[in-house]
């Protein structure tokens, strides 16, 4: 308890104004509201086990839900009748944290019948038939004991060759890119039947008919999945749908996954905008560079080549695959330190950041990520896991650290950890809301981090042309991957194209754009979580600036925005502004 104890007041005495004018009606209104999130929440678990087993709720880990035309009518009935209990409640007099709560119920809900009715990516995308994953969070878990969790696994592996039945039917014309994405998945995972089951299962104290019965389920399980592999393989499609959206669906799903106040056409003229603002911005820091790095070499006329030349040259000063993990532990103290002198935001001390060589079963995968604890294991530790590049070949180490190079190192440690993802998580969890743990909004949680990176050169951190050349380099790939989205799904933009933009335009290499382009063929709208939140934060601020003057506080202005949660930025700034 002590621990939260100063985060808390100093929360409450920002939103001191509002809940003073509360009535009593008010209150028992919002009462009423907190009972209807619980029940919410527990009915949502009920119908979604395996979302439940993924966010730490283990109740229904033993059930496997089939995904058939039953299921399916659960689900729209689940949605009608929230929607319809929603009904009950006037928002405006709400609390603010039950103001966005509620905001992100209503969307996520008309984001299901969107999702069924309209966008029928179960019709189109076999990867979202995989069972592997939610095994392995039972296999691996360290909640229960191993006999509770592998009696949950055995009785979960009942319904396995349904599911991929159901799914076989569901499956109309699929993507090629989803296709093949579903066959690496299903099989990649499967080893969690047999290889990473087997010896667990001999270990444990279950009896051995317990055993027998738990290991011949799996290998059931495991054919099933090998043979919806081979019947992906398999199956004629002769006309396989695009993998690109089209501007409609685009539109909408865009609306629901971002909960904006811009449109996808709006943003996309916005990214176009900055873009162009970035290039200018670097051709005048790279041409007063050049002389610096390439001597008298005679300058490119092109002006994008002569800032990839200079970036090229500054990539160059970057650590070793040894050092690169100690170099990023290092830094933290040191963000933390540098945040605090120069009065940014509080820190909450009691919750450090705990940095880690990346998980085996993570190995593979980004740079660097941040594991935080899910809503129903909050004390648990904040991991930043840090890939190791042991074992990379000398050519894929020394690409990868002119990628991460010294000064692009420090602005991936501000998004990820201090004062990006682990601190605008420290806060998030002071305002608890189960809500907003489960539902919070991707664009505003990508969107504080790349803000945090320009608001930390701002305030001058490690000042130098070079750093803010960098730094525009690390900026433009966020401002591409939104033009790079709506462009593919809407625009029909080619391939060429695409990797035209990325290397030439927004200076990548061509490993991570070719990584860039297989993203974009398999998701939709997420690439834009990152610009568009970060244009409509940053905005807000300065919103604020102009309108408080000599008042605006930017301390304040950070634990404000933060103290609501991981709720859209529009909603946020609706509080904001209405509070003046
Ligand atoms: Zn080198
Ligand atoms: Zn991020």
């Amino acid at each position: 308890m002590k621990k939260l104890f100063v985060p808390i007041l100093a929360i409450s005495l920002l939103i001191s104004c509002n809940k003073s004018t509360k009535s009593n009606e008010d209150k028992a209104l919002d009462a009423k509201f907190d009972k209807y999130k619980d029940g919410f929440v527990t009915s949502l678990w009920k119908i979604n086990p395996g979302w439940a087993s993924g966010v730490g709720y283990h109740k229904y880990d033993s059930i496997l839900s089939i995904p058939d035309a039953s299921e399916e009518k659960i689900q729209l009935e689940f949605v009608n009748a929230q929607l319809d209990s929603l009904k009950q409640y006037d928002i405006e007099n709400l609390s603010d944290n039950n103001k966005t709560d509620f905001q992100m119920i209503k969307n996520q809900l008309e984001a299901t019948i969107f999702s069924i009715k309209e966008l029928k990516s179960s019709e189109w995308n076999p990867s979202e038939y995989n069972v592997c994953g939610s095994f392995a969070e039972i296999l691996n878990g360290k909640y229960d004991s191993l006999e509770v969790r592998l009696r949950a696994f055995s009785a979960k592996l009942k319904n396995v060759p349904a599911y991929y039945e159901a799914a076989k039917k569901n499956i109309k014309n699929p993507t090629i890119e989803h296709t093949e994405l579903a066959i690496a998945q299903n099989l990649g995972g499967s080893s969690v039947f047999d290889t990473d089951l087997t010896p667990v299962v001999q270990q444990s104290k279950l009896s051995d008919r317990e055993k027998k019965e738990l290991l011949d389920k799996a290998k059931v399980a495991k054919k099933a999945i090998v043979d919806y592999a081979d019947w992906l393989k398999n199956t004629p499609n002769k006309t396989p749908r695009s993998f690109r959206l089209g501007a409609d669906l685009y539109a909408k799903k865009f609306n629901f996954d971002i909960q904006s106040s811009y449109t996808a056409d709006e943003i996309f003229k916005v990214a176009n905008d900055h873009k162009k603002d970035l290039h200018d911005k670097m051709f005048v820091l790279a041409d007063k560079l050049w002389t610096k790095y390439k001597g008298n070499e005679a300058k490119p006329t092109n002006k994008l080549e002569l800032i990839k030349q200079v970036i090229d040259k500054i990539s160059l000063q970057h650590t070793t695959p040894e050092k690169f993990q100690s170099e990023i532990e290092k830094q933290i103290p040191e963000l933390t330190a540098y945040v605090k002198a120069k009065d940014l935001l509080y820190i909450d001390p009691s919750k450090p950041l705990v940095v880690r060589k990346e998980p085996a079963y993570m190995a593979g995968v980004a740079g660097a990520s941040i594991s935080a604890p899910g809503p129903y294991d909050k004390n648990a530790n904040t991991y930043y896991n840090v890939g190791s590049l042991a074992g990379w070949t000398p050519e894929n180490a020394e690409s990868y650290l002119r990628e991460y190079n010294d000064y692009i190192l420090q602005i991936l440690n501000i998004h990820e950890a201090v004062p990006g993802h682990y601190t605008q998580l420290v806060y998030s969890n002071q305002s608890p809301s189960i809500i907003k743990s489960i539902l919070g909004n991707g664009a505003m949680v990508e969107g504080w981090a790349v803000y945090a990176e320009k608001m930390m050169l701002e305030s001058g951190y490690k000042n130098s042309d070079e750093m803010w050349l960098m730094y525009y380099k690390w900026n433009l790939r966020a401002t591409c991957n939104t033009i790079l989205d709506i462009s593919v799904h809407t625009k029909n933009m080619s391939k060429e194209a695409a990797i035209d933009l990325l290397t030439k335009e927004a200076f990548q290499q061509q490993a991570e754009a070719d990584g860039k382009w297989r993203r974009v063929t398999l998701s939709q709208v997420q690439l834009c979580s990152y610009f568009t939140g970060y244009t409509e934060i940053y905005n807000l601020r300065e919103e604020l600036k102009k309108k408080e003057g000599d008042k605006f506080n930017l301390k304040q202005f950070h634990e404000k925005f933060l103290s609501f949660g991981s709720a859209p930025v529009k909603y946020i700034k609706e509080l904001m502004i209405s509070k003046e």
